[in-house]
This record gives structure tokens, sequence and C-alpha cells, in this order.
């Protein structure tokens, strides 16, 4: 499938749902092209997020262009549906992907890209970055951190109650992670949720398809902005075990903490409260390491026109959010951003051509 000294027309940094995404519409031009991927099996991110997760959206609206995830069992896709569907969508359109495979580093001479990687260098004449976020987790700065002697755990490193069983847990995050957490740590430990401002849940028939139709109208649609609702793709969508959460009463949230002391966490009224867990489901910021040399990042940012590179002609960003083009960090929404940026592509390749 691949070969190190050939120029590819295009390499897909990263193999998860955006990488494939913008395969799918590269594989239909006449460019020849190559997927990067550290991971040892299909589903990027997905192979990482905690056992019992559901998604937000019925799967007709969790799925990648093309090819419509089948049915699921229950309402939501589990995670596990959601992956057996990446590594079929993978298997259907045949992609080329070169598996743990991790970029270290990408470079440019002469217009070429060098993309450095632990099983060689490959290159070619445009790059698209779909690292995603997971590698990047934010979690906020509190004095006295690492005073604090109890366990730290950020989302991505969560998997299930296991080993929290009778403990005294703080779950931080007032979006879907941390409702679908504390939902679950609840059931078998003592919990308090801090989160930054009153949580928002979404009445029980509105999920992820009706907040990307409205969201989508309110980005595209000024009056809409003005005169709709306030609706965020971070709103708590009630799944099966937000649901049953809400019943039992557990979703009683608490502004900050201002501190941590050494057996726990200092509350805004100088009192302090001992914990033995604290689960920070306080997001990701993009992972863009690997394109430091190219000397356009800035604090995990880079300017980009919709996907593209401002500074750097024949490279795009896919896939890590709004700045990529609007719901790109969501299943549905990366289409959209993977068409016009294949597009853009095979334009700028034509135009290299031509030259
Ligand atoms: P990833 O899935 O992270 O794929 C990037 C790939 O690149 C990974 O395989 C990664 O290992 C690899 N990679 C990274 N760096 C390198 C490197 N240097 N070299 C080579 N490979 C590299 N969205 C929805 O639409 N619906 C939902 O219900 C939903 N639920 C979510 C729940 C959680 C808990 C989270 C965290 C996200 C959720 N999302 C949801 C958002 C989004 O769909 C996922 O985060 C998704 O995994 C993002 O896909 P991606 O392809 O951009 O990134």
């Amino acid at each position: 499938h691949y070969s190190e000294n050939k120029i590819y027309d295009t390499i897909i940094i990263g193999g998860g749902q955006a990488g494939l995404s913008v395969a799918y519409f590269i594989k239909r031009t006449s460019s020849n092209y190559l997927i990067l991927d550290d991971q040892s099996e299909p589903g990027g991110a997905w192979l990482h997020t905690w056992d019992s997760l559901n998604l937000f959206s019925p799967s007709q609206y969790s799925s990648l262009s093309g090819w419509q995830m089948p049915p699921c069992k229950k309402e939501y896709p589990t995670k596990y549906e959601l992956l057996t569907y990446l590594a079929e969508y993978e298997k259907r359109y045949d992609f080329p992907v070169l598996r743990n495979t991790s970029v270290s580093q990408v470079s440019k001479s002469e217009e070429v890209f060098q993309v450095e990687t632990n099983q060689g260098k490959f290159y070619c004449k445009s790059l698209v970055s779909a690292t995603g976020t997971s590698k990047n987790p934010f979690i906020p700065a509190h004095p006295n951190a690492n005073d604090f002697k109890g366990r730290q755990i950020h989302s991505v490193d969560y998997r299930n109650t296991n080993d929290l069983i009778g403990k005294k847990v703080i779950v931080v995050g007032g979006g879907n992670s941390g409702a679908q957490i504390l939902a679950e740590v609840s059931k078998v430990a003592s919990t308090k949720w801090v989160t930054l401002n009153e949580p928002i849940f979404l009445p029980e028939h509105i999920d992820g398809r009706h907040l990307f139709a409205a969201a989508n109208d309110k980005y595209f649609n000024k009056q809409a902005e003005e005169s709709g609702p306030k609706i965020s793709l971070s709103n708590i969508v009630q799944v099966e075990s937000v649901r049953e959460g809400l019943k039992r009463g557990v979703f009683k949230d608490h502004r900050p903490f201002k501190a941590f002391y050494e057996n726990g966490v200092i509350w805004n009224d100088d009192t302090k409260e001992p914990f033995d867990v604290i689960i920070w489901c306080t997001g990701f910021k993009a992972n863009l390491s690997h394109l430091e040399k190219l000397d356009i990042i800035d604090n995990n940012r880079t300017e980009t026109n919709y996907t593209r590179s401002v500074q750097q002609p024949g490279l795009w960003l896919v896939g890590y959010g709004n700045w990529t083009g609007f719901a790109s960090a969501t299943i549905f929404g990366v289409g959209k951003t993977a068409k016009h940026t294949a597009k853009e592509i095979v334009s700028f390749l034509e135009t290299k051509k031509a030259e």
C-alpha cells in the first residue's frame, strides 16, 4: 500500500473519524494519499473513552459521509457500536492506513512536507492534520494542586467505577462527560459535582440531532442568533444514565473550590473538605505538537481560513472544533468540513501541477 521514498499527493495524520472523513472525499479524486495513525486498531479517541459511554445522537446522526451507521440496539449508540462502525467504514472504503505510526515532527523543504515518524520518513505535497484533542487533556490550574495526596484523573483516563467504591469523589465539569460520569460514579461513591455555571439539562426529547440543527441555524443565520433560544452542543443530553441520575437527585451542582490542601479542597467560604479522588471532566485542547517545527503554532492553535492554514500553504487542519469549521469535532459535523477540505486540496494540487 505504501512507500517511504515516494512523494504522496496527500498525507493525512490521524486515522480517527476526521482523518477517515477527509480520506473518503480524497479517495474519489485521482490523488494518491496515505493515512498515518499511531493506534494499533481503528477508532481513534473512541478506543480510550470510558466503558459505559453513550453517544448523544441516534445512529443516523452519528454517521460519517457515504455510509450510515446501522441501527443500534438502544436509542443511542454505545462506544463499542461506534468502534465497530468506524472499523467497518475503514474496511468498506479500503483506506490505506499505516498503523502504529506516530508522527513526531513535520518540516518543509522546496514545497515538499517531510513527515518524521517512528516508522521512517514520508513525503507529501499536501498535508492534513487530523490528530484530534484527546492527547491534550485540559485541567484548570488550582493553588496547591500538588499538595493534594488523593488521586486526580482526567476523564480521558476514566474507565469505570471499579476502584471508586466507597470513596469520596469530586466530579468537575458541567458538560456531557461530567454528567455521564457523575451519574455512574454516584452509584458506588459519595460524590460532589463542581461546575463553572449552573448546568443546562436539555428536555428529554432534545438530543444531539436537534442541537446540530439549531446550532447550525444559529451559526449561519444571524437573526436566529439574536432571537433564538440559548443552545450549545455542550448542553447535557438526557441519555439513559443521566435520566436515571436525575431521578435519584444526584445532580446537585457546586461552584468551583478555590484551592487544594493535602487531604482535599478548600471551598470559597474557606471551609475544608476531604476527598479521595477528583475526576476532571474539563475538556481538551488541540494536539498540534507535531507541527511545532513549521513555526505556526501558538498556544495549541494556528490561524486558519476554515480548515486551511493561513501561514503554511499546503496544510489543512480538520476536526479540532469550531475554529476548523462548525461542529467539526463531531461525527456528524466533520463531513461537511472534510468535503470542503478535499476540494481545496484538489485545486491546490492542480495549481501546483500547472506551475
Ligand atoms: P481522534 O478520534 O482523536 O483521532 C485522531 C487520531 O490521530 C487518533 O487515532 C490519535 O491517536 C491519532 N494521532 C494523534 N496524534 C498523532 C500523531 N502525532 N501521529 C499519528 N497519529 C496521531 N461527538 C459526537 O458527534 N457525538 C458524541 O456523542 C460525542 N461524544 C463524545 C464523548 C466524549 C467523551 C468525547 C471526548 C468526545 C465526544 N464527541 C462526540 C466528540 C468527537 O466525536 C470525538 O472526540 C472524536 O473522537 C474526534 O475525532 P477526531 O478524528 O477528530 O480525533
